[in-house]
């Protein structure tokens, strides 16, 4: 089967694998639609000795799919053969404390996607059963691709920041995931304001009806946020793009008890406040894709707000064409970059 591997250096490339045999409690997927992460992007520009060193360049790229179980390994009872399903990312052990309620993000032997096993953006991937989620039939398989990170990452850390119309929010950082958390905030009921450097991504905010958009190389974006938030500052404050100028000005904007919510993946944990969080009693706190048990809800809600998740969506490219889409990514100037896979026909 064809399979993508980012060796590093800025490459990403195709490479021919066996077809992944199911093992017992596993299932086997063929995927039918994947996507690009920002997540993806840091490995990308890895070097590639250091992918060479952890073995990352032999494994499948990718975390973001959905498609159809074709294969079910011994014992398996659900899903069946035939079932639509989204693959979730963070494979945990199954009995520590952590799996057993629903966040095998924190489990000790955690599994993840081109980091211990391989990824999605291949034609088939194997994965324990507990741990493909059912696509109900009202969502199709890119809606799947989106839930399984961008838009779930976007909605914990909505409910995170305690988004709600008795508050107001500010977003750092406007790429896809970015573009998710408005969305979702704002269904939730609050005023957002969001901040971006590229001016392309600015645009897009302001297309999807945000309340207001900031450009920091333009003007002060603390101050823009503090003035959202009624001169104070904002209630609370979500950063994607995990830069450290951004974080800290997120942080610097949130009124006396604000809340900031680290989301965006940053090698950096230093933030420079222009004042100290003990005197505004800010809270810190991270969130990382959304946990096992808000599935449903989930799904729920984006069908009861009838959110347009694939607005977000801004090019799709035949798999065979990933180092153009990950070209495109790196610039920073897309919205949300999804793979294309051959329909399986019933
Ligand atoms: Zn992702
Ligand atoms: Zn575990």
């Amino acid at each position: 089967m064809q399979s993508l591997v980012c060796p590093g250096d800025h490459t990403v490339e195709l490479r021919e694998k066996p077809i992944p045999q199911p093992g017992p409690e596993d299932v086997r997927i063929r995927i039918q639609a994947s996507a690009v992460c920002g997540s993806d992007l840091h490995k990308y520009r890895q070097s590639a000795e250091e992918r060479a060193t952890h073995g990352y360049d032999q494994l499948t790229l990718g975390h973001e799919g959905a498609g159809i179980v074709d294969a079910v390994g011994p014992g398996v009872l659900h899903p069946k053969i035939g079932d639509r399903v989204v693959a979730y990312h963070l494979i945990g052990c199954g009995a520590c404390e952590y799996c057993r309620a629903g966040e095998p993000g924190f489990c000790r032997d955690i599994e993840g996607f081109n980091w211990v096993r391989d990824g999605v953006n291949a034609e088939y991937v194997v994965i324990p059963a507990r741990y493909a989620l059912p696509l109900p039939d009202d969502f199709d398989f890119e809606d799947g691709a989106l839930f399984a990170c961008n838009v779930g990452t976007a909605y914990g850390a909505a409910r995170k920041a305690g988004a709600s119309g008795d508050m107001t929010l500010a977003v750092s950082g406007l790429g896809p995931v970015g573009l998710y958390t408005v969305m979702m905030a704002r269904a939730m009921g609050a005023p957002v304001i969001g901040v971006d450097v590229q001016s392309s991504r600015i645009e897009l905010a302001n297309s999807m009806g945000i309340d207001m958009t900031v450009n920091p190389t333009e003007s002060d974006a603390v101050a823009a946020m503090r003035d959202f938030g009624g001169g104070d500052g904002v209630h609370a404050s979500i950063d994607t793009s995990g830069n450290t100028q951004a974080r800290s000005a997120a942080i610097d904007a949130l009124r006396p008890h604000g809340r900031f919510v680290e989301v965006g993946l940053g090698h950096e944990t230093v933030y420079a406040l222009s004042t100290p969080l003990n005197m505004r009693e800010i809270t810190l706190t991270g969130s990382w894709i959304f946990k096992l048990y808000e599935w449903e809800d989930l799904l729920d809600f984006v069908r009861r707000h009838k959110l347009p998740i694939k607005s977000v969506i801004s090019h799709r490219f035949p798999i065979q064409d990933a180092a153009d889409a990950f070209g495109l990514a790196e610039s920073g100037t897309a919205g949300k970059i999804l793979f294309t896979w051959p329909a399986v026909t019933a």
